[in-house]
């Protein structure tokens, strides 16, 4: 699979701590560099059927249709797209104007990840995003008018101008809309943000930690009854759309990241990411020099990960593979550290696998790093 980051946005979110800029001065030249990207990786993935390709960011739906499927056509030159390939654009509400979606439809894009993050007006100005409260609702339907069924929205959870009503209609809203699936995070407050600064002067209140686990878990329950499935800790779909782009990643699978900050994998120890700065991304790639790091990871970094990841999902942690996989020193280590917490009721053991019950999930990332080697 491959991820193409557009490091590009209107305005900054409040909350956010991506790599984009606001200024478009460079958005040619970037496009170009992307492009030589890609043509100098060709190599790698190789004898591969591509079955994803995902535009994220930044706001991928600020290039025009005809720039998005510039890329899409480089990318076709040097990798072959399976049948049924999923290919996903990250869009801002306020992006998907009749004319944007008419054109988009008339591409390969056949998926929609929607920046929506609430259908409240509060909450929306709080972020500081683009898009107001209406938006929220008319590019959806204005998606589906235009053929996109296979649509995703974000929306965050325990801001502080919204409460649990609040979040009640948010979910309430979603499933009359027939979105299909759903990405949700608590607002988190990262450092050097906007919302870190408001906060620390005493502007608005800090999102408060037991206010969203019961928002978490209220969502968990009414999704559920309204046909989807929770298949990873921030993720839930109703059956057959599942995001196969995010379910390869929490299956360790390889793939190739294009443009500034974007990460690779391949697969099993090396993982490389382009540096996250637009000008000096542009530069190398001017020289024909790729603007990536890389790093080996050790068996510790692999089992932390393996750990990280898999138990945030459905599936867990596949013991077999890890009894395979690792030393013995870190079988050792695994199987004590478990004890406890299989005791405790936080983890279990599925038909060979290591999962987190669901009623403990909210505190997911919590008990994968207690079984982290460090
Ligand atoms: S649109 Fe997305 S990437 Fe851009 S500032 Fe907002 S949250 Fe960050």
């Amino acid at each position: 699979m491959i991820y193409i980051h557009i490091p590009f946005c209107k305005q900054k979110c409040s909350y956010c701590n991506f790599h984009f800029s606001t200024s478009l001065n460079f958005k040619d030249e970037m496009l170009h560099a992307m492009k030589t990207e890609i043509f100098l990786r060709k190599d790698e993935l190789q004898n591969k059927t591509l079955k994803s390709l995902y535009f994220g960011g930044g706001t991928p739906s600020i290039l025009s249709v005809d720039e998005i499927n510039s890329l899409i056509d480089e990318i076709l030159k040097y990798f072959s797209f399976g049948n049924d390939i999923e290919i996903t654009l990250e869009a801002n509400p306020d992006d998907l104007n009749k004319q944007f979606l008419k054109q988009l439809a008339g591409t390969p894009v056949n998926r929609l990840s929607i920046g929506t993050q609430s259908f409240f007006e509060e909450d929306l100005k709080l972020m500081n995003r683009a898009h107001n409260a209406s938006e929220a609702e008319s590019s959806v339907k204005r998606a589906q008018d235009f053929g996109f069924e296979n649509l995703s929205i974000d929306l965050i959870y325990g801001s502080p101008t919204s409460n649990l009503e609040i979040w009640k209609e948010n979910l309430k809203k979603t499933v009359e809309l027939e979105i299909p699936h759903i990405s949700s995070y608590a607002l988190t407050v990262e450092p050097k943000t906007t919302l870190e600064n408001w906060i620390s002067k005493g502007k608005i209140k800090s999102p408060k930690e037991e206010e969203q686990n019961r928002e978490f878990y209220y969502m968990s329950a009414f999704l559920k009854d309204n046909g989807f499935e929770h298949y990873e800790v921030s993720n839930f779909a109703r059956p057959g759309f599942y995001s196969r782009h995010n379910s390869a990643y929490w299956k360790y699978q390889e793939y190739l990241g294009i443009g500034p900050s974007a990460h690779s994998y391949n697969g099993f120890d090396v993982r490389s990411w382009n540096v996250a700065n637009n000008q000096q991304y542009i530069k190398k790639l001017a020289a024909k020099n790729l603007a990536k790091s890389e790093e080996i990871l050790s068996q510790e970094d692999q089992f932390n990960e393996m750990i990280m990841i898999g138990l945030r999902t459905i599936w867990g942690v596949d013991l077999l593979t890890l009894k395979r996989k690792f030393s013995g020193k870190i079988q050792d280590h695994f199987q004590e550290e478990i004890k406890s917490k299989i005791k405790e009721g936080v983890l279990i053991i599925e038909n060979e696998h290591l999962k987190i019950p669901e009623e403990h999930w909210f505190m997911a990332d919590g008990i994968a790093s207690d079984l982290f080697i460090v």
